[in-house]
């Protein structure tokens, strides 16, 4: 059910639009219910409850966590969390300061490979020193003719391992779904189709989020195959997750996602949203 989307940025991380905007493109989607889930931040909540309200709109308080499970980098969706809560609160600032510093850090490294003056431009682009993405430097990249897309910006320097990438102390996944429970939140696993991992990795990968009491995992995203999506809702139904759905839209810079646009969950699949509402699927 499009109506329902569970992902989504604003310019409080790496999205082009401010709250209210997005609220606004959801409403002309026809998107009903939004999760807005900016990178370890929830500044854009309060901003884009008030702008639904007035639409008709619901929105889920919501983030996406980013965090460490082995050596890889993987995200974890906190739906319907209170993001006043002071342990969350804390954790978030420490986040955002890593990635200030990161962003610092980026921007030596182009710098070194003869690339000068990111780190003022992608600070014009985000909302604050301490929001900066990965996503910004790439789209710097692209606007500065170095590469010819955002794909490429990642496959050249910003992706783990590349020539610009800094190794982040983010939360460990276990923290990170404790972070989400303890504040009264869903966790879910963040797009299990996107990490550079095998399928034996996958799955001890959603064994270990599950273990550490992690509810659901995203099922249908906007850029996975009908494949994939189906491979996907298998996985939560063998280890007992929730399904849950979303665009992960963030803007202009990567028009190939709309919000409320992508697959209804495969038949046989809990929605997530069964959680908040008490209800049980057929
Ligand atoms: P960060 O959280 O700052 O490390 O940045 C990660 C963000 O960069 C993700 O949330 C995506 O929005 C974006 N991103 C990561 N990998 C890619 C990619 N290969 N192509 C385009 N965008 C990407
Ligand atoms: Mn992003
Ligand atoms: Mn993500
Ligand atoms: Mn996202």
């Amino acid at each position: 059910m499009p109506a329902i989307d569970l992902h989504s940025h604003s310019f409080y991380s790496d999205g082009t639009l401010s709250p209210a905007e997005l609220v606004a493109r959801a409403h002309a989607k026809g998107v009903q219910v939004l999760a807005l889930t900016d990178h370890d931040s929830v500044h854009g909540v309060a901003e884009a409850s008030t702008a639904a309200q007035e639409l008709g709109l619901t929105i889920v308080p919501a983030v996406e966590l980013s965090a460490v499970w082995r050596h890889w980098t993987i995200h974890v969706v906190g739906l319907g969390l209170d993001i006043a809560q002071p342990a969350l609160t804390e954790a978030l600032a420490l986040q955002a300061g890593a990635r200030g510093r990161r962003a610092r850090q980026i921007a030596e490294r182009l710098e070194a490979l003869r690339m000068p003056g990111s780190y003022e431009a992608v600070l014009a682009m985000a909302k604050d020193a301490d929001s900066i993405s990965r996503a910004h430097f790439a789209q710097w990249l692209v606007e500065t003719g170095r590469v010819t897309g955002m794909q490429q910006a990642f496959d050249r320097y910003l992706g783990q391992g590349k020539k610009a990438d800094v190794p982040m102390p983010w939360m460990s996944l276990e923290e990170a779904v404790a972070l989400i429970n303890g504040a009264g939140g869903h966790a879910v696993l963040a797009h299990p189709g996107r990490y550079s991992i095998t399928r034996t990795k996958l799955r001890e990968l959603i064994q270990a989020f599950k273990q550490a009491g992690g509810e659901a995992m995203e099922v249908a995203t906007a850029t996975e195959k009908p494949d994939i999506i189906r491979y996907l809702g298998q996985l939560s139904q063998q280890f007992g997750l929730h399904a849950s759905q979303g665009s992960d839209y963030h803007g202009s810079q990567m028009p190939w996602i709309e919000l409320g646009r992508f697959a209804e969950l495969p038949a046989g699949c809990r929605p997530v949203w069964e959680l908040w509402q008490g209800c049980s699927s057929a």
